[in-house]
């Protein structure tokens, strides 16, 4: 009785406080503190270097600090870019991993979420010497953001028993031409693609004006059913009273309710449904989701874009909305955990 007690007396807090699961601290705390520790510690995690392979061991020893075990998992990359101190652009080869964490289901079908870790390179002088991309990049928004709340979910996600696999995935490489995320598709057999019900990627949370949710331009397209989880999440957001928006489809280039441009792609040209979630403002610039925001002197062109001296936290803490690291990742996972929760069957 008296051992029983701290843990009942822990779930009459958590009814109190309206806490959901079994988190005793607020959704979202741990997915900032993590976002902050992976831009001011390990910036510049350009693919293939070793400042992206020690972000990737960071992660797994953070998994298996909440009891996870995850692997690195390894594969080729190559890219063109002005290294440091370089004036001319290089073939740069090497090797880039993504880190991977299964949470073991009874069905043979599987979730898969991700988000990249890497941040961007510089693909020639003149970004080179602007700092876009390169190894000062911190890369808060692009995308600590994302793997902060990754970060969250899965230890969320320990020790609980699915009726789905979630496969988890700190892509690699994404800068480059999604690599990490193209590896892994092109790994899968068509019979493993078929079980995989839904891939939901997230990307870029903080510097955006809103948050939206997209479903994939290609799977839509072949049949309007694969939006599913786009409406279950809009919806989902509606009732916590979350302000959560989709591409409103005013460039032809890009439909309405569908997204582009992050790894989430690769699975989408492969028929697997995908939901991603992006903040940005589709209403902005050329209407393809690339403006984040008004433009000011803090945000010269409207968004930070790979860009070392404005997606970098003293930036974005001195010149966003007040408390707008703590809110976004809060958002998404109060939408995401019962989402998750629900379509794995947990
Ligand atoms: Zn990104």
């Amino acid at each position: 009785m008296l051992k029983l007690f701290p843990k009942v007396f822990m779930l009459l807090w958590l009814a109190a406080s309206g806490a959901a699961f079994s988190q005793a601290e607020v959704a979202g705390s741990l997915a900032e503190r993590e976002m902050r520790v992976l831009a001011t510690e390990f910036p510049g995690r350009m693919a293939g270097t070793a400042q992206e392979r020690a972000a990737a061991e960071h992660l797994v020893a953070r998994l298996s600090a909440v009891g996870l075990s995850a692997e690195l998992q390894p594969f080729p990359v190559r890219y063109t870019h002005v290294p440091a101190g370089a004036t001319e652009p290089v073939e740069f080869e090497g090797v880039s991993h993504n880190v991977v964490v299964d949470i073991a289901g009874r069905s043979n079908e599987m979730i898969i979420v991700g988000a990249h870790f890497d941040t961007a390179v510089s693909r020639n002088l003149e970004q080179a010497e602007a700092g876009i991309g390169g190894p000062d990049l911190q890369g808060l928004d692009d995308n600590a953001s994302g793997v902060g709340v990754l970060l969250e979910l899965a230890s969320e996600l320990a020790g609980a028993a699915p009726e789905h696999k979630i496969r988890l995935i700190f892509f690699g490489a994404e800068e480059v031409g999604l690599q990490g995320a193209r590896y892994v598709v092109a790994a899968m057999s068509p019979e493993e693609r078929e079980q995989v019900r839904l891939m939901i990627n997230i990307d870029s949370i903080i510097t955006g004006d809103h948050l939206y949710v997209h479903a994939g331009p290609v799977t839509v397209a072949a049949d309007p059913a694969h939006a599913w989880a786009r409406d279950r999440l809009l919806a989902l957001a509606e009732e916590l009273g979350i302000e959560l928006k989709t591409n409103p489809g005013l460039n032809e280039d890009y439909p309405a309710g569908t997204g582009c441009c992050s790894d989430q792609v690769a699975f989408d040209e492969a028929g697997i449904p995908v939901a991603n979630f992006e903040a940005t403002n589709w209403r902005l610039g050329n209407l393809d989701g690339y403006q984040q925001t008004e433009v000011s002197d803090a945000f010269p062109d409207g968004e930070t874009w790979h860009n070392a001296h404005l997606d970098r936290i003293e930036h974005l803490e001195a010149h966003l909305p007040p408390g707008r690291l703590s809110e976004r990742p809060a958002q998404v996972l109060q939408i995401l955990l019962p989402f998750v929760w629900e379509s794995a069957g947990i």
